[in-house]
């Protein structure tokens, strides 16, 4: 993992999206130091309020894990345990973090059960008698009791079906909105990320490519692997369409390709992408792209610099991409809620025949 850098403010939201395999949930144990002990963290600093993560004491890290900063991992409503009760489980987060009783810590997990939809009459329910939607609900609780003011979670809504998805969404957007604090979300899913994210970080080979606000990333993605990306993910709005795929697997993060670690996959790779890692740079105000294609102009506006390969396509400008962001919230909306695509007349044609 190299070149990371990012902030996240009180009360913002930031998508980090990539396939399997790029180095999303290594970056969430890094940020909280859960890397097993043969990863080394040579460089950087995780700054928590002007206090450096990276440089602190064992016993320090512990007063903030849980309280200032929690993490919801992936799959983690499997992760409770199944001898204890929820509210036992609650409790103990409370008591870890503040000096109160364990009636006023249970009172709180009370609270908190019913402000994340599950009910405070589950205080007593083992893991085992919640379904798959109450337990991830208890996953982020269990994360959000002590008030943190960051909270990274991990594929939030994978394995879950899409109607539940669609609550887990909405509940963090609630939880967001009342306690304004910093979220992380880390998926592979361009939806989640465009109902929920402020700003988007597109990561690849254990680099950030390309970060923008979650708007102007999906109007204008200029990294050539955002936007194979967003090609992938089907437009619901269209009537037939080719369904398009990048060739190829993410880098081997223990032995990355030289120079630019998307070049053997890239469709517009020349010499200069075999041996150069392209630096993360400003194009336009907010926006920054790591590609040797792409650069500032003095305007601040993104420009493409024509490669010996050709011109690097911008899909920005083409009407259907003022609506990429728009029709992807939908996708996944609709993908949520069950809603089977539009068939074209041939399609239904033949369905009438059968
Ligand atoms: Fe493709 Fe080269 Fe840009 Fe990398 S630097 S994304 S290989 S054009």
């Amino acid at each position: 993992m190299q070149d990371v850098t990012f902030d996240v403010g009180r009360g913002e939201i930031v998508g980090i999206a990539g396939e399997s395999g790029s180095g999303k949930s290594s970056l969430a144990l890094t940020l909280l130091r859960l890397l097993p002990r043969y990863a080394v963290v040579e460089r950087g600093r995780v700054l928590l309020d002007g206090e450096d993560l990276l440089a602190m004491g064992e016993d320090d890290l512990r007063r903030i894990r849980g309280a200032k900063m929690s993490y919801v991992p992936q799959a983690s409503m499997n992760a409770l345990d199944p001898v204890f009760t929820v509210g036992d489980q609650l409790a103990e987060a409370v008591l870890a973090h503040r000096d109160v009783g364990r009636e006023e810590a249970l009172r709180a997990a009370a609270e908190l059960l019913d402000e994340v939809g599950v009910g405070r009459d589950r205080l007593g329910s083992y893991p085992h008698e919640l379904s798959g939607g109450q337990r991830q609900r208890v996953a982020i609780a269990m994360a959000l009791i002590n008030s943190p003011e960051l909270v990274i979670l991990d594929e939030p809504t994978t394995a879950l079906d899409v109607i539940v998805q669609a609550q887990i969404l909405r509940l963090l957007e609630d939880l967001r909105a009342r306690h304004n604090m910093g979220m992380i979300l880390i998926t592979h899913d361009l939806s989640v990320i465009a109902e929920l994210a402020d700003t988007v970080i597109i990561y690849y080979g254990g680099r950030v490519v390309e970060r923008a606000p979650a708007v102007e990333l999906y109007r204008n993605p200029l990294h050539p692997y955002t936007q194979a990306l967003l090609k992938a993910f089907p437009d619901v709005r269209a009537r037939r369409q080719r369904f398009s795929f990048l060739p190829g697997s993410p880098p081997n993060l223990a032995d990355p390709p030289p120079g630019c670690p998307f070049h053997p996959r890239c469709p517009y790779a020349f010499d200069r992408c075999r041996t150069e890692v392209p630096r993360l740079r400003e194009v336009s105000p907010g926006h920054w792209v790591a590609c040797h294609l792409v650069r500032g102009d003095a305007d601040g506006r993104a420009d493409l610099r024509e490669g010996p390969e050709g011109v690097l396509p911008v899909l920005q400008g083409a009407a259907e991409q003022d609506n990429r962001h728009q029709a992807i919230r939908e996708g996944g909306r609709r993908r949520e809620h069950g809603h089977r695509p539009r068939r074209g007349g041939r399609a239904r044609r033949r369905d009438r025949q059968r």
